[in-house]
């Protein structure tokens, strides 16, 4: 038997809690520490770390002081600390530690129950850490009780919405909504689900300006079940909305003209010869290529070609219906879909295009006049037509006819004639 066992046999009588730890291992626990710790028997404890106990907060201290124990054959007194017991209940404890004479016994150390001074420490600090959180979070943290009155509400309310925290207190939720019906339809979904996370809806500010918002929300019962308030919290996604809309607009735009993209110009023509076959409806599809173009670039140089090509998306959207379709398609050369026309229109709208670009007047330099003319190639759709790239192929060659015919025209294939 070692020095270490024989005192081990003193401290099992003793009503203090004592415990022996190795390299922070705990190797022995005297029954008045089991029950400090709430274990069940020795070996749920003995084998574990000590520091498994030691609350997050208190945990490097401690082991710090745990090392310098082993190191140094120190003592320690009245150490203070959080511990969690083996059924997860919170204690207070003051430690008072030695390291026994042969380093193989490790260290003692006898703990005091101080729970409940601890405990009044421990939520003031917490409460300090939730207040502190409140007033500087950037989302409004938010408490409504059951007849839908704002209970409180953190000061980032003033940011977002435009309301002094204390002049809401009392007031009705549905205030904040733009739409009420969003204030119902989130109510029902939190008594459903108990909670809801990053439910977006829009809000109304003080001075009725519209804000987007996700809301994360739960709401609480009280012992009997009764649903009593929600709490949660209102995230301000107005800069996030912005940036999505800008991404879209990216997406589907052509930089230089602001017209649709090549991309999506064939998207959504597709989706309209879908709807024109469907519905047996007429449908004219057009390529407008902007002639000597070369010639403008290399006398006006890539920026005043640059400024032609805008103004020219500018001219012919003019002369187009809300409802056409039009895009760029790449370099000088553009595209239209003119849904639901019949072609004698659709010829009158290619024409008018011609003369408008015709007459079109630009002075990219001073005392220069920059004047353009287009060739167009379009088609009808025909009932057989079931691909884009059909019309597609005969509006190319229809171009190209048009070029060699002198350009400054518009020729047709495949009906329009
Ligand atoms: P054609 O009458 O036969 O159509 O003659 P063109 O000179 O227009 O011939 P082509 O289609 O071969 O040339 C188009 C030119 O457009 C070539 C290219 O340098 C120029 N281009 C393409 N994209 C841009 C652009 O984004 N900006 C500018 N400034 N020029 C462009
Ligand atoms: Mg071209
Ligand atoms: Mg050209």
């Amino acid at each position: 038997m070692t020095v270490g066992d024989a005192e081990n046999l003193a401290f099992d009588g003793l009503p203090v809690p004592v415990v022996r730890v190795r390299g922070a291992v705990l190797r022995y626990v005297n029954p008045a520490a089991l029950e400090m710790l709430e274990a069940d028997s020795p070996d749920a404890v003995l084998g574990r770390s000590i520091l498994d106990f030691v609350h997050p907060l208190d945990r490097v201290r401690i082991a710090k002081r745990l090392s310098r124990l082993e190191d140094k054959a120190r003592r320690y007194r009245g150490v203070e600390m959080l511990i969690r017991t083996c059924r997860g209940e919170l204690r207070g404890v003051s430690i008072s530690a030695t390291a026994a004479s042969l380093p193989e016994d490790g260290v003692v150390a006898v703990a005091v129950d101080i729970t409940r001074r601890r405990m009044k420490t421990y939520l003031r600090e917490t409460e300090r850490n939730v207040v502190r959180l409140f007033e500087n979070t950037t989302d409004i943290y938010y408490r409504i009780d059951a007849q839908g009155k704002l209970l409180m509400a953190s000061p980032a309310v003033e940011r977002i919405l435009g309301y002094h925290c204390d002049e809401l207190l009392g007031r009705d939720s549905s205030i904040f909504y733009a739409d009420p019906k969003d204030r119902d339809a989130l109510i029902e979904v939190l008594l459903r689900d108990k909670r809801i996370a990053d439910y977006e809806v829009r809000l109304r500010g003080k001075q009725g300006q519209l804000v987007d918002v996700s809301i994360s929300s739960h709401a609480l019962f009280d012992d009997e079940g009764n649903y009593i308030a929600v709490e949660g919290v209102i995230r301000d996604l107005t800069e996030r909305k912005q940036l999505e809309r800008r991404l879209r607009v990216l997406a589907t735009a052509d930089e230089l003209t602001g017209i649709c993209n090549r991309r999506v110009f064939f998207e959504r023509a597709t989706a309209a010869l879908q709807r024109t076959q469907r519905q047996r409806r007429p449908m004219g599809l057009m390529i407008l290529d902007i002639d000597w173009f070369k010639k403008i670039n290399d006398r006006f140089g890539h920026l005043g070609g640059d400024g032609a090509l805008r103004a020219f998306a500018k001219a012919v959207g003019s002369e187009l219906r809300d409802v056409d379709l039009f895009g760029r398609l790449g370099g000088e050369e553009f595209g239209i879909v003119l849904e639901d026309c019949p072609v004698s229109e659709a010829q009158t709208v290619g024409e008018r295009i011609r003369v408008c670009i015709e007459n079109l007047r630009l002075t990219p330099r001073e005392g220069e006049q920059l004047r353009m003319t287009v060739s167009i190639g379009a088609t009808a759709c025909q009932a057989e037509d079931v691909r884009i790239e059909a019309l597609f192929e005969r509006a190319d060659r229809a171009l190209y006819q048009a070029k060699q015919a002198g350009r400054n025209c518009i020729r047709w294939e495949g009906g329009g004639g």
